[in-house]
């Protein structure tokens, strides 16, 4: 994992004067879940998006490990960290393989490699690559686009992983075998992961540290779940 460090991050969108987000400081250990929770339209995405540079903070800092985020090279950055949002994001008119094979070609993988680590990735999220491997998007579950959407944010193997209510298109029995994977997954990757959930049981269940948020993304509290449990 690498350490995260949000510095007075701010963000306005263009025609509305009143901040998405406003001066948000926080600092995610290597190696550390951090989950954002809060209620819907708090800024959760939007701050996410900003470490994952899809868009432009109006001000503030972002560092991942020595770097500034905003200075990184495009490429380099998709090295870095790896991005799983919610209904997977998946390219429909790509196969399984090619969604998870994006972001390795990307960054300048040679050819066998990359074909090791679509099958090795299939594996790892509980997927037969040999049935899985030249399906479409469309040809899957809900609960089935999620990991492969996991399985591609973690491809390139990057230090940093950004989730975007990753399983909230699933149903709830899936929901929780997908959380308990992600929680094996950290165990044996020690990968830095923010999480963005609406979903307070959720945060309590994969955090190590929990950012409740109120609106504009300020922090109300940044504890462990016990912390935040016995307050
Ligand atoms: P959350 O992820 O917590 O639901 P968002 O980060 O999506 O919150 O949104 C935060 C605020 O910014 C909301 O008020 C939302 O309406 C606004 N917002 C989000 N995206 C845009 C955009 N592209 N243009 C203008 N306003 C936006
Ligand atoms: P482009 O600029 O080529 O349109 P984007 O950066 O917008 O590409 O991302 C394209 C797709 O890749 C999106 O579906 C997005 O969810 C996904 N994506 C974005 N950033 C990452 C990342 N760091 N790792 C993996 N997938 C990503």
């Amino acid at each position: 994992g690498a350490t995260i460090v949000l510095e007075n991050l701010t963000k306005r969108y263009p025609g509305n004067p009143r901040p998405a987000v406003e001066s948000v400081s926080m600092e995610i250990k290597a190696g550390e879940t951090v989950i954002l929770v809060g209620p819907s339209g708090c800024g959760k995405s939007t701050t996410l998006k900003m470490i994952n540079r899809l868009i432009e903070p109006s001000s503030g800092r972002i560092r991942i490990g020595d770097e500034d985020v905003t200075a990184i090279d495009p490429v380099k950055l998709r090295r870095k960290v790896g991005y799983a949002i919610q209904s997977s994001g998946l390219f429909p008119h790509m196969t399984v393989a090619e969604n998870i094979a994006l972001v390795p070609k990307m960054v300048g993988w040679g050819r066998t490699r990359v074909r090791d680590r679509v099958e090795e990735m299939l594996d790892l999220v509980g997927l037969d690559p040999r049935e899985f491997h030249g399906r479409y998007p469309r040809q899957l579950s809900g609960g089935q686009q999620q990991r492969v959407g996991v399985a591609r944010a973690l491809a390139a193997d990057p230090p940093v992983l950004l989730m975007d209510e990753p399983f909230g298109a699933v149903d709830p029995i899936t929901r929780d075998h997908l959380q308990d994977e992600l929680i094996r997954l950290q165990r044996d990757l020690h990968k830095t992961i923010v999480f963005v959930t609406h979903d307070f049981d959720e945060a309590i269940k994969l955090g190590d540290r929990i950012a409740v948020l109120r609106e504009r993304s300020h922090i109300a509290q940044f504890d462990t779940p016990e912390a935040i449990l016995t307050n």
